[in-house]
């Protein structure tokens, strides 16, 4: 059944928060966990050799800057630049692989950026072959990289499909040529739809496509037109992500002039249309700003309650630990997170220099593992089970989280939330909220300086 979403419930739920990737989240990770903290938790982990591992390779280089950017990139078109990164990259996973047990098996590799197709294909090729090298990677494992359309080469799919890669996601924002200019990214539709055919030829299973909807001089129409465009290329799953306008943290945005962005009402209108208008084809909402075919390992995923959200975003595959590669990256245990310097000399330094390149990190507590299962719930299957949640915490849930419980009331005065037999379950127009429902399990809202995009 398609959704419909009152512009009226987006302005008032349209506030900064968290997108729940981790819990805590990563502005509240320090730099008093150190090396040897990190190292303390991987040997602890290593107890349970059974428990696979997905894997994440970054790659920070992009040929041009787009306006409204906001990873950690390095511009650059110099090969020598990304020859040195793909050096350490190689040393960085040689010191992971030694202290982690070679019995684990990885289920799951994604590469992002950055734009990994930056790389030449020998590089990939290096790097990908390194990783099953060091690595039992199992021979269904969900391989997948992010990809920028242009400048990439029949040779960078056919070095990713040589190594593994079975899954693609490519970045489209919009085809609008207007906005293309006053985000500084230009290409055409023509050029998409022949990656795509190309991808498809070269046997990847699945395509994701990413858009952006709040980008300058878009207007609810023309956007409508570019997610018509892009559902005529017939991918498998959709990513429609809200542009964060924060030029005090990524100074380059300054470039995007203020005055070109769409009102918020048009903003609201441009979400609300891309709901209501995929939900009324085979797509399902699965929450947040990601769409899959119904048949799409994601959306059986949902329906089978074995979703899981990390630093990717949803994943299909539960119960494992991420090791992550590259400057920034980020890694997850059962009790601990930690992330690499953001700082590209800094990480040289360390892996050059046969140390691990943590930047900071840190060990949850036993109130962390109880609210970061309750907020992954909750957005992963879009439901809180009280019988199921007591048994996975060992705590009388609706007791232990009563105050929480009793501030979920006003999503229910609004239809965004309904009680059922034993719990609560988000509505379907209430997916569009799942994650300020979230933010009222996180204690730590209000601690410190962390500053979040909109949640809308
Ligand atoms: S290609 Fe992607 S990572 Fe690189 S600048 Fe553009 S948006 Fe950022």
């Amino acid at each position: 059944m398609p959704i419909s979403v009152h512009t009226d419930l987006i302005h008032r739920y349209d506030r900064p928060g968290p997108r729940y990737t981790s819990y805590p989240t990563a502005p509240h990770f320090s730099s008093e966990f150190t090396p040897v903290d990190w190292e303390l938790a991987m040997s602890e982990n290593n107890l349970t050799p059974d428990r696979d591992l997905s894997l994440y390779v970054h790659i920070p280089f992009c040929d041009t800057l787009c306006w409204f950017c906001g990873c950690t990139t390095i511009i650059s078109r110099r090969k020598e630049a990304s020859a040195r990164y793909v050096d350490a990259l190689l040393r960085e996973i040689d010191l992971y692989a030694e202290r982690i047990h070679p019995g684990r098996r990885v289920v799951q590799i994604h590469w992002g950026g950055g734009t990994p197709t930056h790389l030449s294909p020998e590089q990939i090729e290096r790097v990908g072959r390194h990783l099953h090298d060091r690595f039992r990677v199992s021979g269904d494992a969900e391989i997948s990289c992010e990809m920028d359309p242009r400048g990439l080469e029949n040779g960078h799919i056919e070095a990713l499909r040589l190594v593994g890669f079975n899954r693609a996601s490519i970045g489209v924002q919009d085809f609008n040529p207007v906005v293309q200019k006053a985000i500084n990214r230009i290409h055409d539709e023509a050029l998409v739809g022949d990656v795509v055919a190309r991808i498809r030829a070269a046997g990847f299973a699945s395509i994701n496509m990413d858009l952006i909807y709040g980008l300058p001089h878009q207007t609810p129409d023309s956007f409508a037109d570019t997610l018509d465009r892009v559902r005529r290329l017939n991918s498998d799953r959709l990513a429609v992500f809200s542009y964060a306008h924060v030029p005090w943290m990524m100074p380059h945005q300054k470039l995007i002039h203020e005055n070109d962005l769409p009102h918020p009402t048009d903003k609201a209108l441009m979400l609300a249309h891309v709901v209501a208008s995929l939900t009324e084809e085979d797509w399902t909402y699965i929450g947040m700003d990601h769409f899959a075919r119904s048949s799409d390992d994601l959306a059986v995923a949902q329906r089978n309650g074995t979703l899981q959200r990390n630093f990717q975003g949803y994943s299909t595959r539960s119960g494992v630990d991420i090791h992550a590669f590259g400057m920034s990256s980020i890694s997850q245990l059962p009790n601990a997170y930690a992330q690499h310097s953001k700082q590209l000399g800094a990480w040289y330094d360390a892996v050059e220099a046969g140390r691990l390149p943590l930047a900071k990190g840190v060990r949850l507590s036993p109130d962390d593992v109880q609210r970061r299962h309750v907020i992954m719930r909750l957005m992963c299957d879009m439901r809180l089970d009280f019988d199921a949640l007591s048994e996975q915490l060992g705590v009388a849930f609706p007791e232990v989280f009563r105050r929480e419980l009793a501030a979920l009331d006003m999503f229910m005065d609004d239809g965004l939330l309904e009680k059922t037999h034993g719990g609560l379950r988000v509505t379907d127009t209430g997916r569009l909220f799942v994650r300020n429902m979230a933010m009222t399990f996180d204690a730590y809202l209000g601690v410190g300086q962390a500053r979040y995009s909109r949640t809308v």
